[in-house]
């Protein structure tokens, strides 16, 4: 089934689908490697329509991979809050520091190059050299893989190794000799935009009649679903401490922690299921790690969210207002000004925000 003749009709159905239905999407307008990479980082783990905005806010703040390489961690930090996977802004910020150090602050070209950066894997260094360059590289990301695991009528995992071989090795073989760039591009907004996850429109899809997925009717059957996350839930509580002046105590998140890089309150998982023994004990953890025993007044608010397999329930306990004392290391006093500015994860910026709306 998958000889030259399917490929040339495969190519030219694709082509002529995306001519009239590109999206028209900030990052297409541009060759600029360093923005191709930011917007491809960008879009790992998040939707289009979230990366749109801080794709140009990031690329207002640092317009080149030296103004990036030149920031303080904090401030790339702030740029990406809200965008999630917080490693990946850390990553890019290092490789921005590698590319100018080893590459005279230019790019590089040559794909072992780009292998060598951090946070930089195999889909990421074709998309930035065939983006940019029309570089003739294969890409397999979210969209494409279950395209292309459609395509083959796929009957492995596409994320474990033996079916990601097979997807690489057929988007290689899929490529045409020119107009590469635009051609991935195709295939990213034809599985983005047609071959969707739960109902793929496939009467609107110019190659269903090329599709044994489509043709059997097994469009929910592949891909292959992942083995299910099993979630765990648990109970934690962030403390706000005031001083007399107004300001709170924050936290610096340390390297291999949860964050690491950004602020948040204190926070503890005290390891039992009463908000009211979670307080206690998460009390006396708090007065060991500040220095200080605090006084717990009420409770502001219980926000639930969800970090990897966790099912968090944040209880967002206040204390009675002190006298200010020095704080340990990676502890320190901020205004409502220094919260503004301070990198916080995402809860932490709620909670921010209603302590200055109080
Ligand atoms: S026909 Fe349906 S399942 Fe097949 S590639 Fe098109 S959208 Fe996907």
């Amino acid at each position: 089934m998958f000889d030259a003749p399917w490929r040339r009709k495969f190519q030219r159905r694709v082509r002529n689908w995306f001519a009239s239905n590109a999206r028209d999407l900030p990052w297409r307008r541009t060759t600029d490697p360093y923005r191709v990479w930011v917007s491809e980082v960008m879009l790992q783990q998040t939707q289009v329509q979230t990366v749109v905005g801080y794709y140009e806010r990031f690329l207002r703040r640092f317009p080149n991979v030296r103004s990036l390489a030149a920031a303080e961690e904090s401030a790339v930090l702030r740029q990406w809050e809200g965008l999630g996977y917080y490693r990946r802004a850390r990553q890019m910020h290092r490789a921005a520091q590698a590319i100018v150090r080893d590459h005279q602050g230019k790019f590089p070209t040559d794909v072992e190059d780009v292998y060598q950066l951090p946070g930089i894997g195999r889909y990421t260094a074709h998309a930035i050299l065939c983006f940019s360059q029309d570089a003739r590289l294969p890409i397999v990301e979210a969209n494409t893989q279950r395209l292309f695991a459609r395509l083959l009528e796929l009957e492995e995992d596409p994320t474990r190794s033996k079916g990601q071989r097979s997807l690489w090795q057929f988007a290689a073989w899929l490529l045409p000799r020119q107009s590469v760039s635009s051609f991935n591009q195709a295939l990213m907004e034809l599985g983005s935009l047609v071959c969707t996850p739960k109902t793929p429109s496939c009467t609107g899809c110019p190659v269903r009649d090329l599709c044994p997925t489509f043709s059997r009717g097994r469009q929910s059957e592949i891909p292959i679903a992942k083995q299910k996350m099993n979630y765990e839930s648990r109970l934690e509580v962030a403390w706000i401490v005031p001083d007399l002046a107004g300001r709170v105590v924050v936290r610096h998140c340390q390297p291999k922690e949860r964050w690491a890089g950004l602020w948040d309150f204190p926070r503890y998982h005290p390891g039992v299921a009463t908000p009211r023994l979670a307080v206690a004990r998460s009390m006396q953890q708090l007065a060991v790690d500040v220095g200080k025993v605090v006084q717990p007044t009420e409770l502001i608010c219980t926000m639930q969210h969800g970090v990897t397999k966790y099912r968090i329930t944040l209880k967002v306990q206040r204390c009675l207002a002190t006298e200010t004392w020095p704080l340990p290391q990676h502890y320190r006093w901020a205004s409502q000004e220094e919260l503004i500015e301070l990198p916080l994860n995402q809860t932490a910026r709620k909670i921010a925000r209603l302590l200055i709306a109080l």
